[in-house]
């Protein structure tokens, strides 16, 4: 007798189930997506048990006749392709014919569909794959699924679930996903009788993305500015500000033709636009959307339809780059003008009587420098009065400082800023018309520093220094690789390097701002460091990380005490940054305390 044999349909469908339906989030994500291919305006999710005890999601779409509604059942069945040319290119979320046999195969199953207008609609019941009722039934147009007791008759793939809650929470996630793709769709998600969000449809984005995560969040997006470059592939949506981050990537939302998807060429695209704008570890926040000739994409990868494979990776990549660079750059323009913003002034009010107030400083015509003090001996700044934005700074002994113009805020238009103190020998204190900012001086030299030798490599190479003696120092063979290739760019670095033997090279110039003792165990670090983060090797990135990685220790430090010019110049230098608002770390380099979150702290408003 023959050892093969044909599966029987329903255990080919379990199959399959084995890859379509792991869990109740995975039932939740097919019948959703059914229901947008069918041009639903409004779906309807219900779950109970975290879906383990039933899944229903009700829509407004076509609907099927009552052929169709028991084709659907069937493996292979679908309406969305005819032809292998049509598998080239998917224009809707559906296309395998698998989901519904699958889900229908593991669970108690029951389909109510109606025609717009159809008389009767028909409604379907199923047992662990096998039809016990056919009959007429569904009230509205549109189609009702109903999954029960998902795995009842596997109990092995049962005991995989998790927690009623961690299941619950996948669904939500799951929703979250598609209610963001498809703004357009009204969702009401109802989770054990109780309603957990009820969208209506929108041609927003930010008000789907407020609808589901407030407005706070909302604030701290930008509009993604399409890559100019980028040709065949459209980039838009929303994606947080520099600085913004999570410690997980559930927030890190990329739609490819409409379909939420993983997808390791576009995680690592995010964090390479980001790059300087996030910290260690961290993942920024994108709601991002890319639009492509879907021939340009294979969504026929992973049976959950949860990954594609992009014809030409690198164009996605490099677009994708290049919109995150720009957006993030675009921000700098209200960011510097928030901090330029001049203290509230209100001329209406009468001036409160200058005998009162500290005196102010006078301009003091050609007087010579005088030793500027550090800040710990400036006690106050006057509070600006007829002269805004102009501050003024009084000392502790009492002198009215009149012969200290130099400490007066620039008085130009341009710079209209005004500098408290410093707090801690670390936090620059200003106040704008928001507030209170707070700037973290070795954040802001950090940044400052990476920016200019960025510049300084881009243009000329950073300056360097020939030391005493050349080193002659030996590598194994992949990290002797690695030197030839980048040895370009190493030079440009500042970092004199040439090959000096197999696998021996010498080093006689190091950039002037470092001082590492030992140069050619500073080199085996940065190549070891350099090696494994940078995983582009652009000359450009390569520079970047390794600025990157030596500015922190010649940034001036927490407890440096500076003196007021000094601090002055900090954050007019800060300003001009490409970047300002984080260290190339990703840590903020300021932050607001606006003067609605102090009236609330002193109890002022509620
Ligand atoms: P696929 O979506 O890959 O085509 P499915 O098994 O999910 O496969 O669905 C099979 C077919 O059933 C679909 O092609 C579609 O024609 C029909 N169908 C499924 N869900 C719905 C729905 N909610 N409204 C209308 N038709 C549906
Ligand atoms: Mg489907």
């Amino acid at each position: 007798m023959s050892r093969i044999q044909l599966l029987p349909e329903i255990l080919a469908s379990q199959v399959a189930a084995g890859e379509v339906v792991e869990r109740p989030a995975s039932v939740v994500k097919e019948l959703v997506e059914n229901s947008i291919d069918a041009g639903a305006r409004k779906i309807e999710i219900v779950i109970h048990r975290g879906g383990i005890s039933l899944v229903r999601v009700i829509d407004d779409g076509c609907g099927m006749d009552r052929d169709d509604a028991l084709l659907c059942l069937e493996r292979h069945a679908t309406s969305k392709i005819r032809t292998s040319d049509d598998l080239a290119a998917i224009h809707t979320l559906g296309f395998r014919g698998e989901a519904l046999p699958s889900i229908a195969s593991v669970s108690r199953f029951r389909l109510t569909t109606r025609e717009r207008d159809a008389v009767a609609g028909t409604e379907i019941v199923v047992s662990g794959g096998r039809i016990d009722t056919v009959r007429d039934g569904g009230e509205a147009p549109g189609t009702q699924i109903e999954v029960r007791s998902l795995f009842y008759n596997l109990p092995a793939r049962r005991k995989f679930l998790r927690s009623e809650n961690t299941e619950s929470r996948n669904v939500e996630h799951q929703l979250h996903l598609q209610a963001i793709g498809h703004p357009d769709v009204a969702f009401v998600f109802v989770r054990d009788e109780r309603v957990v969000f009820h969208l209506p449809a929108t041609t927003s984005l930010r008000d789907r993305i407020r609808d589901l995560h407030g407005a706070e969040l909302v604030e701290r997006l930008l509009e993604v500015k399409p890559a100019p470059r980028a040709k065949k592939i459209e980039i838009s949506g929303l994606i947080g500000k520099a600085g913004l981050s999570r410690q997980t990537r559930s927030q890190q939302l990329v739609f490819v033709n409409g379909r939420a998807i993983e997808s390791p060429v576009l995680t690592a695209a995010l964090r390479e636009g980001y790059h300087t704008a996030l910290m260690k570890g961290q993942y920024p926040i994108t709601f991002l959307f890319l639009q492509l000739d879907p021939a340009a994409v294979d969504v026929n990868v992973h049976p959950a339809k949860r990954e594609v494979r992009f014809r030409d990776p690198s164009s996605v990549r490099e677009a994708v780059v290049e919109a995150i660079h720009a957006t993030l750059e675009q921000d700098r323009g209200p960011w510097q003008e928030q901090f330029r913003a001049p203290a509230p002034f209100n001329t209406t009010e009468p001036s409160p009587p200058l005998d009162r107030l500290p005196p102010i400083a006078q301009p003091a015509p050609e007087q010579p420098e005088l030793p500027q003090p550090e800040f710990d001996q400036i006690q106050l700044r006057a509070p600006a009065v007829d002269i805004p934005p102009a501050a003024a700074v009084t000392r502790r002994d009492g002198t009215n400082g009149s012969t200290d113009s130099s400490h007066e805020i620039a008085s130009g238009t341009d710079q209209q800023f005004q500098i408290i103190g410093v707090l801690n020998r670390l936090y620059v204190l200003m106040e704008n018309a928001n507030g209170l900012v707070l700037v973290d001086q070795h954040a802001a030299h950090e940044r400052i520093l990476f920016e200019e030798l960025r510049r300084r490599m881009e243009e000329k190479g950073v300056p360097s220094q020939r030391l005493l003696l050349a080193q002659t120092f030996d590598l194994p063979p992949r990290d002797a690789e690695w030197v030839e290739r980048n040895l370009a760019t190493l030079q440009k670095m500042g970092i004199g390097i040439e090959p000096f033997g197999a696998q021996t090279f010498k080093i006689d110039t190091l950039p002037t701002f470092l001082d590492a003792a030992d140069p050619s165990t500073f080199m085996r670090g940065v190549i070891d460091e350099l090696r494994t983060t940078s995983n582009s090797s652009s000359a450009l990135r390569l520079g970047e990380d390794m600025i990157a990685k030596t500015v922190c220790r010649h940034a001036v430090k927490a407890n440096d005490p500076l003196r007021y010019r000094e601090v002055e110049k900090l954050i007019s230098d800060l300003l001009e940054c490409e970047l300002p608002y984080c260290c190339p770390h990703g840590r903020p380099t300021m932050i607001q305390i606006s003067n609605a979150e102090l009236e609330k702290k002193f109890g002022r408003k509620v």
